[in-house]
Formats: C-alpha cells, sequence, structure tokens
C-alpha cells in the first residue's frame, strides 16, 4: 500500500527490453520517488541502472540503482518482468510452461519479504501467469495483479481514432479477456463524445467518411505484438507507457479504472481465472470490479477467453 507520508519505490524484476524501457518511462513520469531495477544477471542490472541515473540532470529527483531481493520488502510495487521473451512465431500460451516456475519462485520471494505492496505482472502469457504469482504469494487477489489488456485497449483507441480522425484521448473502450489470441473488443462500451461508437460514426460529424470495418480493428489490435515481433524481435515502448500508467494509478491512489487482469471470483459468472474487466485501481491494486452490461456475443467471448485460460493453467498440473 502507498502512503502518503512514505517515499514511492518500485521494483523491477527482469532488466530487459520491457523492464528497462519502464524503468526510463517511469523516471521520467516523476512518480516515483525510488526505482530499483533487479534481473538475475546482476551485471545487467547494474549497467541498465547506471545508464538511467546519468541522466538524473534531466529527470525529475529520482533515485535509481541496482537492486536486490532486499528491495521487495519496503516497495510499493514489485513489477515483474522477468522470464524468456516470445520467440517469432510462437503463442503466448507457449510461452507458459518456460515462465510458470521463474514466476512461482520469485512471487513467494516478494511474498516471503514482508512486502506490503502490489505484485504487477508483465511477464507472458500475464493471465496465466498472474494466477500462478497469486496462488504462490498467498496474497489477497486485488494485490496481485496483471498488466493485462491496458497495452491492447491503447492499440484500440489508436486504431479507432485514425478511423474516427480524433484524437485517441477522446476515445473510450476496453479490449477486454485474455492478453492475446481470445481478446476481443467491447464494442457495446465504446463511446466518442459521449455518444455509442456506431451512433457517433453515423452520424455528419465523424470525419471517418465511410463505416469502418470493426474486425479489421480488432484484428489489427489482436495481431500488433505478433507484427512488432516479426519486424525487431520485441515489442516495449507502448507497453513502457501502459505500465507508467498502471503504477501511476496505483502511486497516485488515483482509482482510475484500467482493464488490468484481476481474479475473478463470480465477476461475469466467472470463477478463479485472472483476465481484464475493467477495474477500479488505487494505492491497494486492484479494489473493485466493475460489472458492465456486456452484449450476449461480448460475455460469450469473455467465457471462451475464460475457458482457453482455465485450459492452459489446467496444462501445468
Ligand atoms: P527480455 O529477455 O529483454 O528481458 C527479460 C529479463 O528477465 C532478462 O534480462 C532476463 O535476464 C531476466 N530474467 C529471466 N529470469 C529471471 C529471474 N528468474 N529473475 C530475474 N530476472 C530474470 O524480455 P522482454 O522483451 O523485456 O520481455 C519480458 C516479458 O514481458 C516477456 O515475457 C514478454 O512476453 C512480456 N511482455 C508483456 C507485455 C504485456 O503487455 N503484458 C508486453 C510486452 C512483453
Amino acid at each position: 500500500m502507498v502512503t502518503d507520508s512514505k517515499k514511492r519505490k518500485v521494483t523491477i524484476v527482469g532488466a530487459g527490453s520491457v523492464g528497462s524501457t519502464f524503468a526510463y518511462a517511469l523516471a521520467q513520469s516523476g512518480l516515483a520517488d525510488e526505482i530499483a531495477v533487479t534481473d538475475m544477471n546482476e551485471n545487467f542490472a547494474k549497467g541498465q541502472a547506471l545508464d538511467l541515473v546519468q541522466g538524473q540532470p534531466f529527470l525529475p529527483q529520482v533515485n535509481i540503482h541496482a537492486g536486490s531481493k532486499a528491495d521487495y520488502r519496503d516497495s510499493d510495487i514489485v513489477l515483474i518482468t522477468a522470464g524468456a521473451k516470445q520467440q517469432s512465431g510462437e503463442t503466448r500460451i507457449d510461452l507458459l510452461k518456460r515462465n510458470a516456475q521463474i514466476i512461482t519462485v520469485i512471487a513467494r520471494e516478494v511474498a516471503e519479504s514482508g512486502c506490503k505492496g502490489v505484485m504487477l505482472l508483465v511477464s507472458n502469457p500475464v493471465d496465466v501467469l498472474t494466477s500462478i504469482a497469486l496462488k504462490a504469494s498467498g496474497w489477497e487477489r486485488g494485490r496481485v495483479i496483471g498488466s493485462g489488456t491496458v497495452l491492447d485497449t491503447a492499440r484500440f483507441r489508436y486504431a479507432l481514432s485514425r478511423e474516427c480522425r480524433v484524437d485517441a484521448r477522446n476515445i473510450h473502450g476496453y479490449i477486454l479477456g485474455e492478453h492475446g489470441d481470445s481478446e476481443f473488443a467491447a464494442w457495446s462500451m465504446t463511446s466518442v463524445a459521449g455518444q455509442p461508437i456506431d451512433e457517433y460514426c453515423a452520424a455528419d460529424t465523424c470525419r471517418s467518411g465511410s463505416p469502418f470495418d470493426k474486425q479489421k480493428v480488432i484484428e489489427e489490435v489482436r495481431n500488433s505484438a505478433y507484427h512488432i515481433i516479426d519486424y525487431k524481435g520485441s515489442t516495449y515502448y507502448a507497453v513502457g507507457l501502459a505500465l507508467t500508467r498502471i503504477a501511476g494509478a496505483m502511486l497516485r491512489n488515483e482509482n482510475s479504472i484500467l482493464s488490468v487482469s484481476t481474479a475473478l471470483e463470480g465477476e461475469y459468472g466467472l470463477h478463479k481465472v485472472c483476465l481484464s474487466v475493467p477495474c477500479i485501481v488505487d494505492r491497494d491494486g486492484v479494489t473493485r470490479i466493475i460489472q458492465s452490461n456486456l452484449s450476449d456475443d461480448e460475455q460469450n467471448l469473455l467465457e471462451a477467453s475464460a475457458s482457453r485460460l482455465t485450459e492452459a493453467l489446467k496444462s501445468l498440473e
């Protein structure tokens, strides 16, 4: 939990492309007072921390240093990007077995440290690994969350902003379900200027000119990571910003509504599965799950996503 009097501390586990890009974005944001950068390769973490901290004259005051497990204890957020990364052509579920063991060990160590903060999972497949970390930690569900579809939602808003030719910040909507192949757009919750997206696009004010292809938009969002990985090996800039948004919601106790991955215990008729639905995020992590009125099709897609994730979890037993 972030207390008002205390310095805001974030520990990053895994200082690779995503961890270091997040550290870079977080340092510039001024949201944290201390950033500890850790990695199984200690020299790599030292190098990343040194490279970052030498930007101090250009940054808000922030203590960036290479860290260790000792940093977990007084962290407000332990953000976990450790693990193997998705190879070209490899699905996120393929990564599961490689990363499940790594995350179990780290989650236990964070819990045993006496940390009172929030664990934020990023490593893929993030929803399944969030379930694994939750179980390994023994913590309450709101304190072990995954970055979920916050990145995918940003991709969705960007795609719609191009279709409608309005600022992405004025597009409201969510990608829900798995962060991966079964994710879907909750069109029933998508709006521009307070108008449902279909109504907005049907009116003369919409600058898109012609009705856009919803299927094309969702496919573009779903396949983004595959394209970026094919082009350059991994994705890290947009996710670094998405993680800064989630961290900020906790560090500033914002009560932001974000599509993070959280364990459902009856919400949307689903049990014992972590996936993304709109949640209120504050200093204690997820403190409320919003029960939106999904259309029948969307509810079916959410259930299909949940089944897929439940099967992936079972494959580990
Ligand atoms: P990377 O290979 O660049 O970095 C991973 C780092 O983890 C490496 O530096 C490695 O040494 C370290 N590591 C491995 N095992 C460790 C352990 N046991 N303890 C501490 N550190 C350990 O990979 P990346 O590109 O930074 O991606 C990291 C993860 O984030 C991947 O699983 C990737 O699929 C995922 N990712 C998630 C999202 C999302 O939206 N959730 C987006 C992009 C990437």
